[in-house]
């Protein structure tokens, strides 16, 4: 069976179509800059690439140019959409609405837009994906594979928040987590790159994208994440503030005379390094506002590293030891400065950077970055969200 797995996020879409019988990709690609000046679609197959420049303002009309690529001329890898077994779409924001893995039915579609305000800027963007790839293959099954199944490991005392225990219950506020597909995936990647068991080993994994979170993996499991309730908190990101006190969040509300839900919308569209520098929400905008001297642009790139750097130290704790840090999304694999502030000061951990290896070009292989003899390894890892919801199609269906 071949699936199509769509990776719909904020500003990106990326995809996949796998062969399951041996797991090959038989093209993969991704829409980039989605809603921003400048899009274009970096499409894969038949050992071809294609670049197709075209505006992209929503993630409906990404979704049609990438059914296009997939049976283009040229890189095109099917005849027909009846190839096409099924498709998986990653979802990022569950709430307490599906546990695990589900199919996609009218009503799930209906439960699914109850999951919106937990995840504003991607639920909606994975709903629209669905509902584009529905128009247009309409006996093909689809999937919903959510992001929040691997943190399910959390003990109490890491998703609960500091509240009346008895709203936890009713309301289910607790800490979620996200890109859980991606912090399963690379924590595996890194024991077997190391030769180990996942069992043997403390992991800080770092996804670090427009969306970004830190994980904890100790012995294969989620112990802690820096997400919660929605993918708002944590790190600032892209143009989300990350975590803020909730005190500073109605007295800006109250000068600024906005609503609760303005507000939301502020602090998810407004904010992070684009709200810092001024300038863009895309770390390649920012590092090219650094070395030209914009000082607001170093800010951004500083405040960011200094909070992922800050959660490594935290997990380093929460684990009692460390043996592992892994970089890994659009910023992980392709910012070196990013990488080497987070791992600066590090050395009381056991952390020996190597700044020249770190250096080199992304060429989509797993990288260490950390010198010989360092006690915990620095690795670069590719994400594949993309194989695990595959795998979890395959598995459902
Ligand atoms: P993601 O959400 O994982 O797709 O990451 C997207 C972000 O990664 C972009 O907003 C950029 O800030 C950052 N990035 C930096 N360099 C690159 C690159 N060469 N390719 C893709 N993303 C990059």
């Amino acid at each position: 069976m071949k699936i199509l797995v769509v990776n719909a996020g904020s500003s990106s879409l990326k995809y996949q179509l796998i062969d399951m019988q041996n797991e090959k990709v038989l093209a993969k690609g991704g829409c980039e800059r989605i809603g921003i000046e400048g899009s274009f679609l970096k499409a894969k197959g038949n050992g071809q690439e294609k670049v197709y420049e075209k505006a992209m303002p929503n993630h409906k009309v990404a979704i049609e140019l990438v059914l296009h690529a997939l049976a283009d001329e040229g890189i095109g890898v099917i005849k027909s959409m009846d190839e096409i077994g099924a498709v998986g779409h990653r979802v990022v924001a569950s709430g307490e609405f599906f546990k695990k893995t589900t199919l996609v039915t009218p009503e799930v579609l209906k439960t699914l837009e109850e999951t919106f305000e937990l995840a504003p800027l991607h639920n909606p963007a994975a709903a629209t994906g669905v509902k584009a790839c529905m128009e247009v293959m309409p006996n093909t099954p689809m999937t919903l594979v959510f992001d929040t199944s691997f943190h399910a490991t959390m003990p109490e005392k890491a998703f609960l928040y500091g509240i009346d225990y008895e709203d936890y219950k009713k309301y289910g506020v607790r800490k979620y987590g996200a890109h859980g597909t991606s912090h399963k995936f690379v924590s595996a990647e890194a024991a077997k790159y190391l030769g180990k068991k996942p069992e043997q080993l403390k992991i800080v994994t770092c996804h670090l994208g427009n969306g970004s979170s830190i994980t904890a993996v100790d012995g294969g499991k989620c112990v802690d994440t820096s997400m919660g309730f929605t993918p708002l908190a944590g790190v600032l990101m892209g143009t989300r503030s990350g975590d803020i006190d909730a005190s500073a969040v109605e007295f800006l509300a109250r000068k600024k005379g906005l609503s609760h839900a303005d507000m939301i919308t502020y602090l998810n569209k407004q904010c992070g390094v684009a709200g810092i520098s001024g300038v863009s929400s895309d770390f390649r905008d920012l590092e090219a506002g650094y070395e030209r001297g914009d000082k607001r642009c170093a800010l951004a790139l500083e405040m960011f590293s200094y909070q992922t750097k800050r959660f490594v130290g935290a997990y380093a704790a929460a684990m009692g030891g460390l043996d592992c840090i892994v970089f890994t999304a659009g910023i992980g694999e392709n910012t070196p400065i990013v990488r080497e502030e987070v791992c600066s000061g590090l050395e009381f951990l056991g952390v020996q950077f190597d700044s020249e290896a770190n250096k080199k070009k992304n060429d989509g292989s797993i990288r260490e970055i950390s010198a010989k003899g360092s006690k915990v390894k620095v690795l670069i890892i590719p994400t594949n969200e993309e194989l695990v919801i595959a795998r979890e199609t395959a598995e459902l269906l």
